[in-house]
């Protein structure tokens, strides 16, 4: 068994949560264990330790708790980018569509310069909305994304396939159909 086949079983389906038909994937389990815990960011940490990375750039909320480690073991500094409303300072904000109305992310303007180099993360890629938003909030404040980066796809949801149709690279670790 292979580390992501491995950590993928750490991951917990709970079905219809937050609501019916919907099968919610839970990284609780996967985080509470120390030994998973440390396996999961090893991944991410070996695969950016030998490139030039200025920044990690977390989306709010599960994307702050393995990017802010990863970015700690990368020795280079943690923006978080947050939903509406939530940053205090100036702020550069995109909004995306959600399965039933909108939603918005924020980054302040000051988070990364142009030329920054910098690796995106979340834990979840679904329809890939969220993650687009942060990338285009990163682009329009002139930095390079190196990758954008999640321990789960959901293949079904279309978001991976857009985002290489689009040449935005993308990491995963594991994927559920
Ligand atoms: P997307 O914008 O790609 O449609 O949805 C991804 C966002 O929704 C991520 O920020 C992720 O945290 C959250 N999300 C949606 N479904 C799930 C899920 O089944 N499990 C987890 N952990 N997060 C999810």
């Amino acid at each position: 068994l292979d580390y992501a086949s491995y950590l993928k079983g750490w991951i917990r389906t709970v079905p219809n949560w937050p609501s019916e038909g919907v099968m919610f994937r839970d990284i609780t389990p996967l985080l509470q264990n120390p030994k998973t815990f440390r396996m999961l960011i090893d991944i991410f940490v070996h695969r950016y330790m030998g490139e030039r990375i200025d920044v990690v750039a977390g989306l709010d909320a599960r994307g702050f708790i393995i990017g802010s480690v990863l970015a700690y073991e990368l020795n280079v500094g943690f923006v978080p980018i947050r939903k509406k409303g939530k940053l205090p300072f100036t702020t550069v904000a995109e909004e995306y569509e959600l399965e039933y109305g909108n939603a918005t992310v924020e980054m302040h303007t000051d988070a990364v310069k142009p030329g920054d180099r910098v690796v995106l993360i979340d834990d979840l890629i679904a329809t890939g909305g969220t993650m687009m938003a942060g990338y285009k909030l990163l682009q329009r404040l002139g930095a390079e994304v190196v990758e954008t980066a999640g321990i789960i796809e959901l293949p079904e949801l279309g978001g991976g396939e857009l985002m290489r149709d689009l040449n935005i690279p993308l990491f995963t670790v594991c994927s559920f159909d």
